[in-house]
């Protein structure tokens, strides 16, 4: 339950504004898409004028979500972006708890002067924000917003569009039912979103049974060809280059949840996915239990996210970033075996 004090005032905020601008993540997600569309659904049924604001493109796979149509992608389009927080009265930002996980877009989102309100489930939120909602129990933010929803007193209001949305979110940061999933909770509000109409395999098969042939070919050369394992210390690597990629036609998305096949590897505690961006070195990290990949991104990449699941950059080249990951991976040999 969160406090009723802070739910009040976020009732008041959005009754007060006219125009109310919803931000999310660098590389969103099913969680920051579905947490994104499904506030901004709900409130332009309170009659508000609401916009969406995400720093890059994301995925075809999420194309198909309702709401979708009130995103701006900053990337694409600055001068409307810039536009659209200089109207805003309320700003709210989902699925992320710091400004630089906006990029490039952060300066401008920040500089107004709107109300800040943060919603989302990773730990250490930044103290920029005028009002926090930061729960880092919850597997995703869409499952936090639903709970919420139901505390702000509009429930009613949540449509199938709504829920559709909602169970995006909860799924896909989930991946699929498999893990941040073990607490009753999470299974009581994915009934009740059933009950408001989700249809299951529909929002399943629209996200999991969507991508191109091309995707399918780089995950089976991702495993077949480019995944290390190094069994002592219970870690898998995938490292993919540019050109590579472009081999298979990549688009955003396509590597989505490869980070998380080595898990299916007996053993396996750590899994990392380097991927050769034009300028950088982005990097998932995965683990399986206590060993803090949170940690070990913030300490070493730039990065940060949750226990289990986090991401980082390095401006060195793909080979030395592999080899300076490698380098660090001695030190973590004791905490990797005894993790459990
Ligand atoms: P992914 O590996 O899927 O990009 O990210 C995994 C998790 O880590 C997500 O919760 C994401 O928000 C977080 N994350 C990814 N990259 C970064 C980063 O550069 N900085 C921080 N603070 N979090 C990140
Ligand atoms: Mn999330």
């Amino acid at each position: 339950m969160e406090k009723k004090e802070n739910i009040d005032i976020f009732r008041e905020k959005i009754i007060g504004s006219n125009e109310i601008l919803i931000t999310s993540h660098h590389n969103a997600d099913g969680d920051a898409i579905g947490s994104a569309t499904a506030l901004a659904l709900l409130l332009k049924k309170l009659n508000k004028n609401t916009n969406i604001i995400i720093p890059n493109d994301f995925p075809a796979f999420l194309h198909w979500m309702p709401g979708v149509d009130m995103i701006t992608v900053y990337h694409n389009n600055e001068e409307k972006s810039a536009s659209l927080v200089k109207s805003a009265d309320l700003l709210i930002s989902v699925d992320y708890n710091e400004p630089t996980r906006l990029k490039k877009a952060a300066d401008i989102v920040f500089s107004s002067e709107a109300f800040k309100v943060m919603i989302d489930h990773h730990p250490n939120p930044s103290d920029v924000f005028d009002l926090h909602f930061s729960e880092t129990g919850y597997g995703s933010t869409a499952e936090f917003l639903f709970n919420i929803i139901c505390e702000l007193g509009y429930s009613d209001l949540i449509d199938n569009e709504i829920a559709e949305c909602l169970f995006t979110g909860i799924m896909t940061d989930t991946g699929n039912f498999s893990f941040s999933c073990s607490y009753p909770e999470v299974w009581e509000t994915v009934a009740r979103l059933i009950d408001l109409g989700v249809d299951r395999n529909k929002v399943h098969s629209s996200i999991y049974d969507n991508y191109t042939a091309d995707r399918m070919k780089l995950m089976g050369y991702s495993l077949s060809q480019k995944m290390t394992i190094v069994p002592e210390l219970n870690t898998a690597i995938i490292v993919l280059k540019r050109s590579e990629l472009d081999k298979f036609n990549h688009q955003p998305g396509d590597t989505e949840g490869f980070v998380n096949l080595p898990f299916s590897i007996k053993n396996i505690k750590f899994s990392v996915l380097f991927i050769e961006k034009r300028n950088h070195v982005k990097i998932s990290f995965r683990s399986r239990g206590n060993f803090s990949v949170n940690a070990f991104a913030s300490s070493h990449f730039n990065g940060g996210g949750h226990m289990n699941a986090s991401g980082g950059e390095s401006d060195k080249s793909i080979d030395e970033t592999v080899e300076y990951f490698l380098s660090l991976l001695n030190d973590y040999k004791n905490e990797l075996q005894n993790s459990d």
